[in-house]
């Protein structure tokens, strides 16, 4: 395929949507890499596209860690509406949220609804084997940023007001629209003020009396302004990685460098890198199409949220992937024989320099994970390798590859996913709350969790790839 063309030869190569090709990777500040990917909007349950566009930052930051770098990477919650779609043409997303819930529109209600999905959101995470992010920011918790952001763009003359808000004035900024893929001027036209300048400038604010004080009247502020404030909250003014779907490089990225470049005045993001959809049955994703999956359906069906992990990795991450439950049952088989020949390994060795080094490759070139896996399988059906070596060789792999090798035991049972079919209620709830406790840094949260299941019988460590839960005594978790 067209994009697997360039092999790199040393270091790593990343597909870059700013210049559309793969460059070789340099970060800002030598041995670190700073990520921001745009997270989900927590008005429901994470369908399985938004859960393969979640996990996708994982899976860069295992590979840098894997390099040697340290990774710093963040992932927002859009936790409040802006009272605008993503293209300005339908209707914003808590606004349909809180309808539903049949809550009065207000900034509290958008709270409750959206940590209630947050919970779900990073309880979901957790069960993948995504590493617990630097931080999951919820943009209701950065509105003074943004509006601080706003007035700048006011000051510069990149902003002017409306009698509905303030607008990005796209003509000041010669670059806007640098990523591609750009909207029509007859398409940003629909259902848009008339004051505005350009039918491509875009909302900054919106003002409405149910939103947030400002120096300008009470309201919300745009989409796109809420990345901006968080990612160089998080990570400053210039860093390494944006990720975030396709869907968002027209309209919400193009907004989010012209914000950041004009206020700043520096370059913002070096490399962004987009990972495409999932599909399902051949169709789009949609609720109106009501053929959305959740990590709890595929739970339901008795396949293993990691298989999901295992199942996404088959695919590249700039490949459409088609979700089918036969596709994913088959992973969930094919992770559990892997897992099988894993704990028949025994010994310790040093790991194989040849499979490392074809491993490496792979990996190192924009992320080529089906190429990935095809080495582990290559490697664990190689007799001629010693188990020892394959054993420490695996492990290595797994490092990036995040499927539960990590443990003795086979992580099918083990993991802090079986937990959930075989421990009692209350302690699985424990485990899930402990892990968003530790994903949001609350060790003193995590700690009193870890105690309370301690009374309740139970011991949890932290596995290299998750919690580990054993009854004190009896049979453990396997
Ligand atoms: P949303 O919650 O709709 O704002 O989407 C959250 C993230 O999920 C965004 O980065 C989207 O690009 C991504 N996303 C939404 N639908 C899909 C899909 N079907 N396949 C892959 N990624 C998706
Ligand atoms: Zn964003």
């Amino acid at each position: 395929m067209w994009f697997f063309s360039k092999k790199p030869k040393e270091g790593i190569y990343v597909f870059n949507t700013k210049g559309r090709e793969k460059q070789l990777f340099e970060p800002v500040k030598t041995g670190e890499v700073r990520m921001y990917t745009c997270g989900p909007t927590v008005y429901d349950v994470a369908h399985i596209g938004n859960l393969r566009a979640a996990l996708f930052p994982d899976i860069v930051r295992r590979v840098f860690e894997y390099a040697g770098y340290k990774v710093k990477s963040v992932i927002n919650v859009t936790d409040f509406g802006h009272l605008a779609a993503d293209d300005e043409t339908s209707e914003d997303k808590m606004t349909i949220a809180l309808r539903r819930e049949d809550l009065p529109l207000t900034l509290e209600n958008m709270k409750i609804v959206a940590e209630k999905f947050t919970q779900i959101f990073l309880s979901d995470m957790a069960a993948l084997n995504a590493k617990p992010a630097l931080a999951y920011p919820r943009a209701s918790d950065h509105v003074a940023g943004m509006i601080a952001y706003i007035q700048m763009l006011l000051d510069k003359g990149y902003a002017y007001k409306t009698s509905d808000g303030i607008y990005f004035d796209t003509v000041k900024f010669p670059e806007y629209g640098c990523l591609g893929g750009s909207v029509s001027a007859e398409h940003s036209r629909i259902g848009v003020s008339e004051e505005k300048h350009d039918p491509r400038d875009f909302s900054l604010w919106k003002n409405d009396d149910r939103g947030w004080d400002s120096p300008w009247q009470k309201g919300f502020p745009g989409w796109h302004i809420e990345c901006v404030a968080m990612a160089t909250r998080y990570l400053g003014k210039s860093f390494d990685i944006h990720a975030g779907g396709v869907d968002l490089i027209p309209i919400h990225h193009n907004n989010e460098i012209a914000e950041a470049e004009a206020a700043n005045g520096k370059s913002y993001a070096r490399y962004w890198l987009h990972n495409e959809f999932l599909t399902i049955d051949g169709h789009k994703v949609s609720k109106s199409l009501g053929n959305t999956v959740s990590l709890q359906q595929i739970r339901d069906r008795g396949i293993h949220p990691v298989a999901l992990r295992y199942w996404f990795l088959t695919g590249h991450y700039r490949s459409l992937m088609n979700f089918t439950w036969e596709a994913v049952q088959g992973a969930h088989t094919a992770l559990n024989r892997a897992q099988k020949m894993f704990a028949d390994l025994k010994g310790t060795g040093v790991v194989s320099e040849a499979y490392k080094k074809k491993f490496d490759e792979v990996i190192f070139d924009d992320f080529n994970t089906p190429e990935a896996i095809a080495t582990l399988w290559e490697l664990l059906k190689d007799s001629s390798v010693e188990e020892s070596v394959k054993r420490a060789t695996v492990l290595t792999f797994d490092k990036v590859l995040g499927l539960g090798f990590g443990n003795t035991r086979s992580r099918m049972k083990s993991s802090k996913v079986s937990v959930e079919e075989e421990l009692p209620e209350d302690i699985q709830e424990l485990v899930k709350e402990r892990e968003t406790a530790r994903a949001e840094k609350n060790y003193a949260r995590a700690d009193e969790i870890r105690a309370a299941a301690g009374a309740a019988g139970y011991t949890i460590e932290d596995g290299p790839e998750g919690p580990i839960v054993k009854k004190t005594t009896g049979i453990d978790a396997q």
